[in-house]
């Protein structure tokens, strides 16, 4: 068998295409027009890329994006004073502090002091509560991407069983929550599991969220099964040339592709619904702070 694959960059075309046909309509309709604002503490290359790449995909659907680059030395109190100011303009709907903070800046305290009506990453405390108890919420935009893939591939997920390779805030714990929402049984392993390719043999759904490359091989996947790889890591290339690298999944994606039904690839899986999830978040965002029907 070989698996077919899920192709994330054509599904976020078709999510980025919806949400600029609705943000077209809110500016011909009621002439709002939704802002997303970016923060960047310091001057991470990974992040720098990241915030960009969030940047032109806003400014391409019609949103408004306001970035917001702050030195590494930035307090605590200059950061919290810009998401005081954030909060209460009303051009801005969604705000997003790209994460990791430099050390000194308690993330915690940062995610917090978002509005949580404006927290588009879906990390705010309040957020979280309302995803676990099944409350309309703000979904993190990683696992809510996986989660539409899933649905897109099988329909109802009701009753199968999933296993999330990973048990972060941002990313394994959200996307258990969502499953057990979509009625799956669902086990998360972390770096403590006994037996994991025991567990993840058992698996209709593998979630792979660890951050180590190619760690999933194909002997650990039920024949069948579908495989959503959320790892990004990046690895040495030497058959590209000296010194070259390659970007690779958590997955080891060949091996796993011979028994898996489905899998996403990395690069073009998980990575392009994050952004698509977050420009739809912020839409979303919009369009309850305007009283307005929110998206489908
Ligand atoms: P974290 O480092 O926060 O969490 C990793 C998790 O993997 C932890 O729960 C850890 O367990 C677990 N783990 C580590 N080693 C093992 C092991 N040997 N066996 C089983 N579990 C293990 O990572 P994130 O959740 O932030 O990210 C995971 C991956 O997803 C990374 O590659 C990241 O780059 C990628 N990512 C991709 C995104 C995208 O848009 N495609 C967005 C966000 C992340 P424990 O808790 O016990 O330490």
């Amino acid at each position: 068998m070989v698996a077919q694959t899920i192709d994330g960059r054509e599904f976020a075309a078709g999510i980025r295409g919806d949400v600029a046909a609705h943000v077209a309509r809110l500016r011909d309709d009621h002439g709002i027009v939704p802002g997303l604002a970016v923060v960047l503490v310091g001057e991470d290359p990974a992040s720098q890329v990241y915030v960009r790449s969030k940047g032109r995909q806003t400014v391409e659907v019609g949103m408004n994006s306001y970035e917001h680059g702050l030195d590494a030395t930035t307090s605590e109190a200059e950061l919290l004073a810009l998401i005081d100011r954030l909060n209460a303009d009303p051009a801005v709907h969604g705000i997003l502090v790209q994460l990791p903070l430099p050390d000194h800046l308690n993330e915690d305290l940062v995610i917090n002091a978002i509005a949580p009506e404006k927290d588009v990453d879906g990390f705010h405390i309040s957020n979280v509560g309302r995803l676990a108890t099944g409350q309309k919420a703000m979904v993190p935009c990683t696992p809510l991407g996986c989660l539409m893939m899933l649905r897109r591939h099988h329909g109802s997920l009701s009753g199968l069983d999933a296993v999330v390779i990973g048990r972060s805030n941002i990313v394994g714990k959200p996307m258990a929550q969502l499953l057990l929402g979509d009625s799956c049984t669902v086990t998360v392993a972390h770096s403590r599991t006994r037996d994991l390719p025991e567990v993840v043999r058992r698996a209709d759904i593998v979630v792979a969220a660890v951050g180590r490359a190619q760690m999933v091989p194909g002997d650990w996947i039920k024949p069948g099964a579908t495989v959503i790889d959320v790892g990004i890591n990046r690895i040495d290339a030497p058959e590209r040339g000296e010194g070259k690298t390659r970007l690779v999944g958590d997955v080891d994606h060949d091996s796993a592709a011979a028994v898996a039904g489905a899998i996403t690839p990395v690069p073009g899986g998980v990575g392009p619904m994050t952004i698509a999830c977050l420009l739809a978040n912020t839409l979303t965002a919009c369009c309850r702070a305007n009283d307005l029907p929110e998206p489908e």
